[in-house]
């Protein structure tokens, strides 16, 4: 096992060597899409980094409870516990019911995240799932004296939770200043203090997802459902806790809150936090406008492409930056990775190529250590794609012939490849996947047309049906039979 994996915490605000509190187990959070709209590219930056993350640690030999949950229910439009709820509101604007609204964005969100190649969790919970251990987990935190009711909502109360903990630990806030820079409570506000969050929120008569609670019918907060969660399927303390940094000063700073608040004790042992994707410089997000889909960008179908770019290229893009920079989005950033991309895939793909020597000009060993040392520090892929290129360019130098490998050298120089390029960063050849479609289905045709002759309508027609139900048409003329994607 890999045990000189340092990450930065910023629970400690500095890098930390790994040591799992159960090796070699390890259980890892990270807070899911809200599935109330498509996912935009600045979200898939967050998955495709915590991909990278457990990729990595898997890799390491750690066996990793990876759970990312769905959250589906109890997302106001305000940040502040008011609001229209962004699901219902969506369900109204596309007439649908809102479990319909999330299953169309939880299914989108799927068939994104697999064009990337990420890996699924092995977990993926949902809000709506869990109400029951939301509710168990508010009773406790009320027993502990940490939440109020007041009409049917239950608030979190941020300062008697200050008297025995630090509620800005995560990001080292001035609570006064804080308090200062919270608007005053109005005169309708059930709040006793500023900064208290609803826990469980009063359902109104219009409310359309609502559950049966022991203060009425209602719906959990913004919060509660990654405390609830990430407690049963982890426990109360685990090994790592993730999202977006944009994360950190609310719904992680009150999941902490919560947690503490219910079992006293710090949930997660590192946190760790992803940085923006942004475009000209503006955090790409739903409200300012920015946010292209992933669709988008692979079909070049939006103002501000030049062109499309596959997913691969995009993935690409994303890992030659490390997770804790900010990314800007450009046209010519893109082209940059894309030209890159290539250059890689070429080399590998003169890999089987090569024929060994009897001696060896270069030495791989070097390589495969400064790759693992740059991931050991904080998943730096940048620094390792810079490696590969160095063993890209031995690759070719062999092909060319200006240069000798020997066979124990170019074993290992593939292992490298097969461990960083495909495991650790999941990456694949997109000419060869379109190569290898390509020729299953003209075996698949070939079958059919066997099946026909043989008067076998049965097997042709099921050839036919299924391909149809993969989005796949079958074409058929005096030619032959052609296919094309539905
Ligand atoms: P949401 O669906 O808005 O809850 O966001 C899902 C995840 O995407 C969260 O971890 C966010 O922090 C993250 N996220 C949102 N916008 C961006 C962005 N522009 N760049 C990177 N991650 C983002
Ligand atoms: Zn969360």
């Amino acid at each position: 096992m890999n045990t000189g994996l340092q990450l930065y915490n910023t629970l400690t605000r500095k890098k930390e060597l790994f040591e799992p509190l159960n090796a070699p187990h390890v259980g890892m959070y990270v807070c899911g899409p809200t599935v109330y709209s498509d996912v935009h590219l600045g979200n898939c930056r967050t998955f495709i980094s915590f991909d990278l993350i457990f990729r990595y640690l898997k890799y390491s030999g750690y066996k990793v409870r990876y759970v990312r949950n769905i959250t589906d229910a109890g997302h106001l439009e305000g940040d502040r516990d008011e609001g229209d709820d962004k699901f219902a509101k969506r369900a109204k604007l596309e007439q649908l019911e809102p479990m319909e609204i999330v299953q169309k964005y939880t299914l989108g969100f799927h068939d994104v995240l697999r064009m990337f190649n990420t890996l699924p969790p092995s977990i993926e919970p949902t809000a709506t799932g869990h109400i029951i251990e939301q509710i168990e987990m508010i009773k406790e935190i009320m027993n502990n004296g940490y939440a109020y009711e007041s009409n049917g909502t239950i608030y979190f109360d941020v300062e008697k939770y200050s008297q025995t903990y630090n509620y800005t630990i995560l990001t080292n806030r001035n609570l006064e200043d804080m308090l200062a820079n919270t608007r005053e409570l109005g005169g309708q506000n059930e709040k006793r203090g500023r900064l208290d969050f609803a826990l469980w929120i009063k359902a109104k008569p219009e409310t359309l997802m609502r559950w049966a609670s022991p203060w009425g019918e209602g719906f959990p907060g913004w919060h509660i459902e990654c405390s609830a969660m990430s407690a049963k399927y982890l426990g109360a303390e685990f090994d790592i806790h993730g999202g977006g940094m944009d994360l950190a000063a609310t719904h992680h700073t009150n999941e902490i809150a919560q947690s503490e608040a219910c079992s006293h004790k710090q949930p997660a042992k590192y946190w760790m936090h992803t940085n923006m994707l942004t475009v000209n410089g503006t955090r790409m997000s739903k409200s300012a406008g920015n946010g292209f889909l992933p669709e988008q960008l692979f079909t070049g179908d939006h103002e501000l492409l030049d062109k499309g770019f596959s997913p691969m290229t995009v993935k690409f893009f994303m890992l030659q930056a490390h997770y804790r920079s900010t990314l800007d989005f450009s046209n010519e950033a893109l082209d940059a990775s894309e030209k890159g991309f290539k250059r890689l895939m070429n080399a590998l793909s003169l890999l089987d190529k090569l024929t060994p020597s009897e001696s060896s000009d270069f030495d791989i060993t070097p390589i495969v250590d400064n790759c693992v040392k740059a991931m050991n520090d904080d998943f730096n892929s940048p620094v390792v794609i810079a490696e590969l290129f160095e063993a890209s360019r031995i690759i070719n130098t062999v092909y060319d012939g200006k240069g000798k490998i020997s066979a124990a050298e170019l074993d290992k120089l593939k292992q490298l490849m097969q461990d960083f390029v495909y495991d650790i960063f999941g990456l694949k050849d997109e000419e060869t996947s379109n190569i290898a479609l390509n020729s299953v289905l003209d075996m698949v045709i070939d079958l059919r047309q066997t099946a026909k002759e043989n008067k076998d309508y049965a097997t042709s027609d099921k050839i036919r049906l299924g391909l149809q139900s993969m989005g796949i048409q079958l074409k058929d003329s005096k030619e032959g039979t052609t296919w094309n994607k539905a």
